[in-house]
């Protein structure tokens, strides 16, 4: 899918090298998520006094209290989302810088993602422009009750942790789709995998996480 990287200087790809190997150390197998992860400019991302440690393994404040996701947490939920499957249409819950948005948007139809912080969905809009990544479309939204008017969707992939599963989310995904959602209190989350098949939903616990609660409502901060 369309990633425009000329305006943005591509320095650190030796960095970003390092972190592909840390990726395959911990376990990520996908060659096509590892060339995706040595191409995308996290440092793009965030801000430039934090852009030095942009290649680290680390969540890195990004503003608004929040965070920009560990690139093993990125690279695990999309490789999930993707092994062995072709996506057409998915929603992401929680926008935030939008790295992981353009991360999976190199494997998807269209990503529609949804961002309640208006003043962080701003930014993101603005570098996906920048990237011309143009199979991405935002919503300044609660992800509590989903995109309902662009599904269902093939995957689901929500980067703040609910107690429970928002039922709208599961309502919205396709036959044959899958849901990666972290689950759990502050301390005690774990990445949660639903497949939903012909008649019934699957569900199946993966690594423990560690991600910011998911909010209610919207939040019109700039
Ligand atoms: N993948 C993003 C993660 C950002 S942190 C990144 O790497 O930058 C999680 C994001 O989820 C935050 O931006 C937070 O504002 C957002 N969020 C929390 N609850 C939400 C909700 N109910 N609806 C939409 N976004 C939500």
């Amino acid at each position: 899918m369309p990633l425009d990287l000329d305006g943005i200087g591509m320095t650190s790809q030796r960095a970003r090298d390092r972190l592909a190997r840390t990726l395959i150390e911990m376990g990520i197998e996908s060659e096509l998520i590892l060339d995706v992860m040595r191409k995308i400019p996290r440092h793009f991302f965030i801000d430039e006094a934090l852009a030095s440690r942009a290649y680290e393994n680390t969540a890195l404040p990004i503003g608004f209290n929040q965070t920009i996701s560990q690139p093993y947490i990125v690279a695990k939920m999309t490789e999930v989302l993707i092994k062995n499957k072709e996506l057409g249409n998915v929603l992401e819950i929680g926008t935030g810088c939008g790295y992981q948005t353009v991360v999976m948007a190199q494997f998807a139809k269209y990503v529609y993602t949804v961002e309640r912080i208006d003043g962080l969905l701003i930014r993101a809009r603005e570098r996906f422009q920048k990237l011309n990544s143009s199979n991405i479309r935002t919503k300044h939204s609660d992800g509590n009750i989903g995109w309902p008017a662009h599904g269902p969707y093939d995957g689901i992939i929500v980067s703040a942790a609910p107690v429970g599963v928002p039922k709208a989310l599961i309502e919205q995904l396709a036959i044959g789709g899958r849901l990666i959602i972290p689950i759990g209190e502050t301390g005690k989350q774990k990445l949660l995998l639903i497949t939903r098949s012909q008649d019934e939903y699957i569900e199946e616990y993966l690594d423990s996480v560690s991600f910011v609660p998911m909010l209610s409502g919207i939040d019109a901060s700039r």
